[in-house]
């Protein structure tokens, strides 16, 4: 297969992160037989330091002809930095928000995997972690409260905000196709999370959700209200495959998610439109406190792009490959400064890139 990808490096450990996940994906086109095209653009304060803005009309028109965006990370540290002192449409983020724009990314993909080698560093109680878990929350990212009418008023001398949290049932159809379709490339079963019990919103949610499931027989559809999800979390997280639910639950659901995994250099992400395209990315950001030193965990972006492998080219068992050699890499005991352990072996970025390319 031909893989036409563009990378953006980005800011901070951006660029040492996305050269090691390249590293394992050159690796995986050599041993499976693929060709990877392969251009970088910039964005954030890389773009910024070169073109005065965070992202050029040229760049957007490069990841748009491309299948698929791989991203280290972009922003800097907000005291310090100069970017920080432009205007916030000038600032690195907004490069972020006008390409999730421009792509039509609606769907974000957050997995959270246990990896027992790992477990020293999971705040749940032991009795909890050692059943593991490997779950994987699908987020609508364009709806919702965050992008409904809002205003504030002041009436007789008392101010008063509204905000508004609308879908309409096309929105939410489509981002329920894309969980039904990731939970069959994983284990076949769907949580969706919705306040069902209060919200017209939700009930609606609820509806379409199960009018999707018609037609996705051999998947196990169930419902959770979020407040009890949020409980689940961290009481029985083996429990969960898919959750799939709307742009404000999942942003809070995300976050618990990834933090009962306890490592943030291991958490990657997608974001994904209504074709095989994505945005894939680690969770974490640019980490400028480490950045240029060589200590950075690559492996939340090697992640990515094994995401990147799975579903824009479908490309399962390449996918497979990278997501067992960060297993092999880990149990065998290399680790980076984040997740180091007594009894391990600590390399740096690089060094972790090249013995995950070696075990492909
Ligand atoms: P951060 O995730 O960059 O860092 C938080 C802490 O985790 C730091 O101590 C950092 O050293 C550590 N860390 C993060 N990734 C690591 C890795 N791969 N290996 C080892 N340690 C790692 O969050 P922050 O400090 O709040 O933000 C720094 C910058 O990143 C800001 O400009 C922020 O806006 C930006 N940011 C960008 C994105 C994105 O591009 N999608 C996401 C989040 C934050």
């Amino acid at each position: 297969m031909r893989m036409n990808i563009v990378c953006i490096p980005g800011d901070g450990i951006g660029p040492e992160i996305v050269a090691q996940a390249n590293r394992v994906l050159d690796r995986v086109a050599v041993k499976y037989g693929h060709e990877i095209e392969r251009r970088d653009i910039l964005m954030g304060g890389a773009s910024i330091d070169v073109h005065g803005v965070p992202l050029t009309d040229e760049a957007v028109a490069q990841a748009k002809a491309a299948d698929a965006v791989l991203m280290g990370s972009i922003g800097g540290d907000a005291n310090t930095s100069p970017w920080y002192q432009l205007p916030p449409e000038k600032r690195p983020e907004a490069g972020l928000l006008r390409i999730r724009k421009e792509l039509k990314l609606f769907a974000n993909l957050r997995p959270a995997y246990l990896y027992q080698e790992l477990a020293g560093a999971c705040p749940l109680k032991e009795e909890i972690s050692s059943a593991g878990f490997d779950m994987l929350i699908m987020r609508e990212l364009t709806g919702g409260l965050y992008f409904g009418e809002r205003h504030t008023t002041v009436e007789n001398g008392v101010r008063r905000a509204v905000d508004t949290l609308t879908y309409d049932e096309n929105e939410i159809r489509r981002i329920a196709v894309k969980a039904f379709d990731v939970a069959r490339k994983r284990r076949g079963k769907v949580t969706s999370v919705d306040k069902a019990n209060v919200l017209d919103s939700s009930r609606l949610w609820r509806s379409v959700v199960n009018e999707v499931a018609k037609a996705y027989p051999d998947v196990e559809l169930s419902h959770m209200l979020v407040d009890n999800c949020a409980m689940q979390l961290v009481k029985d997280p083996a429990q969960f495959d898919v959750i799939l639910t709307e742009n404000m639950f999942g942003d809070i659901l995300s976050d618990e998610a990834s933090m009962v995994t306890g490592s943030i250099g291991m958490l990657s992400s997608a974001s994904l439109n209504d074709t095989k395209f994505g945005l894939y990315e680690p969770s974490h950001g640019s980490a400028p406190d480490i950045a240029g030193r060589d200590i950075a965990n690559p492996i939340a972006t090697v992640l990515s792009a094994a995401m990147m492998l799975r579903y824009t080219f479908d490309l399962d068992r390449e996918a497979d490959a990278v997501e067992q050699a960060v297993r092999q890499v880990l149990k065998e005991g290399w680790r980076t400064a984040d997740i180091m352990s007594e009894g391990c072996r600590l390399v740096g970025c690089r060094r972790m890139g090249e013995l995950l390319a070696e075990r492909i």
